[in-house]
């Protein structure tokens, strides 16, 4: 690491409380730790720093990714995982508090909703929700589609257009939306992930953190980055994922990081 780089990433770690990470590209690919990350994680735990992994997908929840990470001995009892499925729930408990919730999304994810007070409903909805769903049915897409038209709020987890997998990446939920501006006319009212600003102000009143003591982590500028600048988070951009430093060098103000960094691990030089 150059000193200049070194000196500011020093500075950064000063100010975090809180790093939040995203997962593949930054502490894993498919199912390898990159590099020596227990051990950067061990670090950063044993600075009094709080680890938590956010994530957009919704068709999957905490509990799943805690196994994921468990199984890759790098999740620790003190850490978070923190779903865009979550902070959907959390948004919806507060802002519509008794309102009926149609929910597509997998039978995970509307367990999961139940669990945290929403009323999930499949008639007389008062609020419509897209989630990841990986059951998704043509039944379905008609029903929430009648809810968009007949106007009811319109809520979508995130807004990635396809998730990415060995091979070719599957549609995710920009996809779905994009099926329904078609057909409805409309697009969510709300989107709560990354980029966006509901995830991270229910993050923060989560952790009860203020958002300058914050640091994002990730891989993908125009989510990642974005989500941190969005929210007033420090941000590192590393490039072991699907980002090199060629493009790092040619983003757009809105995704461009407080620092690029080669890898995560970095941070075990200035901890
Ligand atoms: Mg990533």
């Amino acid at each position: 690491m150059e000193e200049r780089t070194r000196a500011a990433l020093a500075a950064l770690v000063a100010q975090t409380r809180v790093f939040l990470l995203d997962m593949d590209g930054t502490v894993y690919i498919g199912d390898h730790p990159i590099g020596a990350m227990r051990e950067t994680l061990a670090a950063v735990r044993a600075s009094g720093r709080r680890v938590v992994y956010c994530t957009n997908n919704s068709s999957k929840t905490a509990e799943q990714y805690v196994q994921k990470l468990s199984r890759l001995g790098l999740y620790d009892g003190r850490d978070l995982v923190y779903t865009s499925g979550m902070a959907t729930a959390e948004y919806l408990r507060e802002t519509y508090p008794d309102a009926r919730v149609y929910l597509v999304g997998t039978d995970a994810l509307k367990a999961d909703f139940a669990a945290a007070g929403v009323r999930v409903a499949d008639e007389d909805a008062d609020v419509c929700v897209l989630a990841y769903d990986t059951t998704l049915s043509f039944e379905k897409l008609c029903r929430i589609n009648e809810y968009i038209v007949r106007g009811k709020p319109y809520i979508a987890t995130h807004p990635d257009a396809v998730c990415p997998a060995p091979g070719v990446y599957p549609p995710d939920v920009g996809s779905f939306i994009a099926l329904l501006k078609v057909s409805s006319g409309r697009e969510p009212d709300v989107i709560c992930g990354k980029p966006y600003t509901v995830m991270g102000e229910r993050l923060c009143a989560r952790l009860n953190v203020p958002a300058g003591q914050i640091a994002m982590a990730g891989d993908r500028p125009h989510t990642d980055i974005r989500f941190g600048n969005n929210n007033g988070f420090s941000t590192l951009l590393v490039l072991s994922g699907e980002t090199d430093a060629e493009k790092a060098k040619t983003l757009p103000a809105s995704d461009r990081p407080t620092l690029v960094i080669d890898s995560l691990n970095d941070l075990a030089e200035v901890l």
